[in-house]
């Protein structure tokens, strides 16, 4: 996990206010940008100002009182030596020499009871209080320039001295102390706003920005937030505001780490697995098969689920989903702890087994998959499937196989299981290789065979299931064959694949049909009674766009009745569109000829969708046929569908008869007709007349 030391760079805020300049501006700068300080600066400002007022005012007052008996005294003290000098008893003194002095305007001098003994200059009226009880001057008057005061005269006993002097200097020195007081409190105002608006900014801005400026960052990277926690040392509320927010960060980073990881891993795994089952995916299986092969060596099996097509079709990918996550699970428990089970795309699974086993061992393991497979998975509304498996097994040896080259191998493998036609299992063999190859020769040589006559027909009949001593000729089913030059016979399992994958099924089977039609029209002619035959239809003829034309051009060339053919769709071809299926077997009903499901019960039809299907008869797939007598599941699907055509009236044929006990279960179920090496097989058309049609009876048309 990466780890990143907590950032020391400058934040924002600080890049902002550090920017170059004098230090004085960087200092202030932030002052004037803060809102904050200017809030916190008005109230202090706003606050020093009511105090200051509370205490100016009165010591504005008191000042100009003090000034007033200052000066007072002053006149006091110039004005008692005149009157200590005049003698008692003497005429009343000259106080004229005071006059000027200290502003005095005008001086009286009473005796008790007297109204005055002396004055000079503007004496001032006497003041009303009881002026005898005072032994300093008494200041009266509030008047900026006027003073009257008025003492009881200690030199002269019992006389009472009043003046009246110009105060008119006191005002200047009054402003002139106010202008002190008030310029010393906007001194200290200043300086206290000021340091308090440093130490706001130091203590509380300068934090709060930088945390502002932190959670900004971090809201923009919050993977990497913990580079830009915020380094403090100090023990206050900003401190513990710092920590909490470094704190948050680290969560914040700590919870990103976790989700991006998590959603990492979650790639990682969705790069590796496949969704659907959650099993590891191709890319996995190669890395896997790659560090197993360079260690010890590998055993691939390549399971591939045959009909998962027609499967998906006939019950819908619910259920073909829900099957492939069983099948994975089924196959994981399996596979055991050594085991390495891969889903490679919807039908296909890989089992990679550690070591080159020897072939026994491998076959062993190949047939427990095949058998853990065969097991039915039981769905509800009654659905019990066993989707039938093949499985191609390559081993890792000396030819210095990496994963890619071991999962193709096994792939050829498989590929050839399906030519074999069989569901089992086939190892990979450097011939297989070359196989391959014989086939594009066979596919090459095939496009010839047409042009050269190497085609022909083989019947192989059907009979009606009497019950009774014999059983009645009901039709007979026209399969093709092909006398390579070389090679001989060759099955139509080998080479109808190849056929289809080269598009040549389109004139072969038009050959086939018009042989089979030409067969009808030869025994007419002949006056022999035509068995119905029975054409095959592979899938993508059936596909074709104008297979009803085709059939009935074929049908009016040969000028035989539309009665004597009938046609067989495997269930799979049957079941790719069956919209378009319903639609089609309808209108070649409609053209007279008959029409049957071939391979039934290999395919999954749903039996909704085969109540839409109008066919005349189905064809119960040779393999549980050949189960009859040894497996009770066969014989149980046997039974069901015997039950299944007689429900719906639909005629039942069960084709790969070989015995008789296979024959006599048939016939107590009221199995309508059987077609197998018991009854005859696939001959050629003159051998098939005289094998089947002379001296014979047939159940004649039109029986069902
Ligand atoms: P299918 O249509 O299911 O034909 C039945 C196959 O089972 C035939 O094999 C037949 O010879 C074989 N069979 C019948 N009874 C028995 C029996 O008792 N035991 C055994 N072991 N086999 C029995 P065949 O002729 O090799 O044909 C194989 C498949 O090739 C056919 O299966 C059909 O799907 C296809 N095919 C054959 N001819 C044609 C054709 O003309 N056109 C198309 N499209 N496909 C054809
Ligand atoms: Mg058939
Ligand atoms: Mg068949």
């Amino acid at each position: 996990m990466e780890t990143r030391t907590p950032q020391t760079e400058p934040v924002l805020g600080e890049e902002r206010s550090a920017a170059p300049g004098h230090p004085m501006r960087i200092l202030i700068r932030p002052f004037f940008a803060c809102r904050l300080c200017w809030r916190i600066t008005f109230a202090v400002f706003a606050l020093i100002l009511a105090v200051e007022a509370v205490i100016l005012v009165p010591s504005a007052r008191h000042f100009a009182a003090n000034e007033r008996q200052l000066l007072a005294d002053q006149v006091q003290i110039l004005i008692e030596p005149l009157l200590a000098r005049h003698p008692p008893g003497a005429a009343p003194p000259d106080l004229r020499p005071a006059l000027g002095q200290y502003g005095v305007a005008g001086i009286s001098l009473h005796a008790p009871g007297v109204a005055w003994v002396a004055s000079a200059g503007e004496a001032p009226e006497l003041p009303g209080e009881s002026i005898d009880m005072m032994a300093r001057p008494f200041a009266d008057g509030w008047s900026e320039t006027t003073l009257v005061a008025a003492w009881l005269s200690p030199s002269m006993t019992g006389h009472l001295v009043a003046v009246r002097a110009d105060a008119s200097a006191i005002a200047p020195r009054l402003h002139a102390y106010v202008a002190r007081v008030a310029g010393l409190v906007a001194l200290i105002v200043l300086v206290v706003t000021v340091g308090t608006m440093f130490v706001i900014d130091l203590s509380v801005l300068r934090p709060v920005l930088r945390l502002r400026e932190s959670s900004l960052r971090a809201g923009s990277e919050p993977e990497s937030a913990e580079r830009f926690t915020v380094p403090t040392r100090r023990q206050d509320e900003i401190g513990e505001l710092v920590r909490a927010h470094n704190s948050m960060l680290q969560q914040i980073s700590d919870s990103r780490r976790r989700d991006r990881e998590l959603a990492e891993e979650r790639a990682q795994f969705l790069a590796h697995h496949e969704s659907l089952t959650g099993l590891p995916n191709r890319a996995a299986l190669l890395e896997h098969l790659d560090r197993e092969i360079s260690a010890r060596g590998a055993t691939l099996l390549l399971v591939n689920l045959t009909q998962f097509r027609s499967l998906n079709a006939g019950f819908g990918t619910g259920i073909g989903d829900r099957i492939l996550r069983d099948l994975a699970l089924r196959l994981r428990s399996g596979a055991g702890a050594s085991g390495f089970v891969a889903h490679l795309g919807a039908d296909r699974f890989a089992l990679a087994l550690p070591g080159v086993l020897p072939a026994g061992d491998a076959a062993l393991a190949a047939e427990t998959v095949l058998r853990s497979l065969a097991l039915p998975f039981e769905y509800e509304d009654g659905i019990s499937l066993s989707p039938p498996a093949r499985i191609g097994i390559a081993q890792s040896g000396s030819r210095g196989e990496d994963g890619p080259a071991l999962l193709a191998q096994a792939d050829l493998a498989l590929s050839r299981t399906y030519w074999a036609g069989e569901v089992g299992y086939q190892f990979f063999s450097p011939s297989l290789a070359l196989d391959a190859r014989a086939r594009q020769e066979l596919a090459r040589d095939l496009k010839h065979a047409l042009e050269r006559g190497e085609l022909f027909i083989a019947l192989q009949p059907k009979f009606r299931l009497a019950g009774e001593a014999f059983d009645l000729l009901a039709g007979a089913e026209v399969l093709v064959r092909w006398r390579h030059p070389s090679r001989g016979l060759v099955s139509p399992a080998e080479f109808i694949p190849l056929a289809e994958a080269s598009g040549l099924i389109v004139p072969i089977g038009a050959f086939v049909l018009d042989a089979a039609c030409g067969q009808i029209r030869e025994w007419q002619a002949r006056h022999v009674h035509a068995p119905r035959l029975a054409v095959n239809l592979s899938a993508q003829q059936f596909g074709q766009p104008h297979l009803l034309e085709a059939i009935e051009r074929a049908m009016l060339r040969a000028g035989i009745p539309p009665d004597r053919l009938e046609f067989e769709i495997t269930e799979t071809a049957a079941m790719r569109d069956v919209e378009r299926t319903s639609a089609i077997l309808v209108a070649m009903r409609s053209l007279g000829v008959h029409v049957s499901i071939d391979d039934f019960g290999t395919g999954y039809s749903s039996l909704n969708y085969l109540r839409r299907f109008a066919v005349d008869a189905i064809k119960i797939d040779k393999s549980f046929v050949d189960d009859i007598g040894a497996d009770h599941h066969a014989e149980a699907i046997c039974d069901a569908i015997l039950r299944l055509g007689q429900s719906l009236g639909t005629k039942v044929i069960a084709e790969g008869v070989e015995n008789e006990s296979q024959a006599q279960f048939l016939r107590q179920r009221r199995c309508d007709e059987a077609q197998g090496y018991l009854f005859g097989r696939p001959v050629p058309a003159a051998e098939f007349e005289k094998l089947h049609l002379r001296g014979k009876e047939i159940a004649l048309a039109p029986v069902y």
